[in-house]
């Protein structure tokens, strides 16, 4: 083994390391403590709006449907203007995709928030589409894109670093297998609090947050196949998700939803 060879490993896995732990910022609406390399919330918004073209195009396109547009735009409005989301800077838009099969819904940092036909012609009230893109903004304003790709920079520096110094495959092999798992339990921890903000946003702009709970029975009934959208794709079961939105509410209304919101 060669010396130098063990000396650059251990470098580049001290940058990557101090890169990832050395810049942290608080999160003003969770109140967390994130790592999110130097990216600052300009660079995730031109990030969203670069790729959203090229999302659109690949889920058909947006929809000809004007009303559904009108809809999902007009709901996705109304979830921002009202809640805490109007204050975080982000520039919501909302955008609906043609694609009648693939049900699912998802952000892209910085605003950018896409659901498809699919998924809007499954919900049966306006409370559930707040519910469904409250769930979105949510992933948006914990910043959760900006953590992903902070980690995955991470986790190539140390796999890179831990090839270098080892100079065996199976030590690589071992390395990637260590971060997906540690991004998998990271993406059911965000699909929670996602949906804890979603319920938050949506009471906030006057709709019964209890419908979130209908959501995740339709997207268990219609993502029962093998089909795995964003909203299940290594994620907690909707029951699972179930009982903790029970849990949430439970704890923010303990004498009950109030009456008089929209369902
Ligand atoms: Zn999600």
């Amino acid at each position: 083994m060669n010396k130098l060879q063990l000396i650059i490993a251990a470098l580049v896995a001290a940058f990557s390391l101090f890169s990832y732990y050395g810049s942290s910022s608080v999160n003003p609406i969770t109140g967390e403590k994130q790592h999110i390399g130097g990216m600052t919330q300009k660079d995730e918004v031109a990030m969203g709006l670069q790729s959203a073209p090229q999302m659109a195009a690949q889920m058909g396109g947006i929809t000809q449907d004007a009303r559904a547009r009108a809809l999902v735009s007009q709901v996705g409005a109304k979830v921002v203007a009202q809640s805490v989301a109007a204050k975080s800077g982000y520039p919501f838009k909302f955008h609906t995709l043609a694609d009648p099969r693939t049900v699912n819904a998802f952000a892209l940092p910085g605003g950018q928030v896409f659901i498809t036909m699919a998924l809007l012609s499954r919900l049966e009230t306006e409370g559930q589409l707040a519910a469904v893109l409250g769930h979105e903004v949510g992933h948006v304003l914990a910043r959760h894109s900006a953590e992903h790709i902070a980690k995955d920079q991470l986790a190539q520096g140390l796999t890179g670093a831990f090839a270098l110094g080892s100079g065996s495959m199976d030590a690589t092999q071992l390395a990637q297998v260590v971060s997906q798992m540690t991004s998998l339990k990271y993406g059911r921890d965000d699909e929670l609090e996602a949906d804890g903000l979603g319920l938050r946003l949506m009471a906030e702009a006057g709709y019964d947050p209890r419908a979130m709970i209908r959501v995740m029975q339709i997207l268990e009934k219609a993502t029962g196949g093998s089909r795995t959208p964003e909203f299940q794709s290594s994620h907690p079961s909707p029951p699972h998700r179930i009982e903790e939105i029970k849990a949430k509410l439970a704890k923010v209304y303990p004498s009950g939803v109030p009456a008089g919101l929209t369902p």
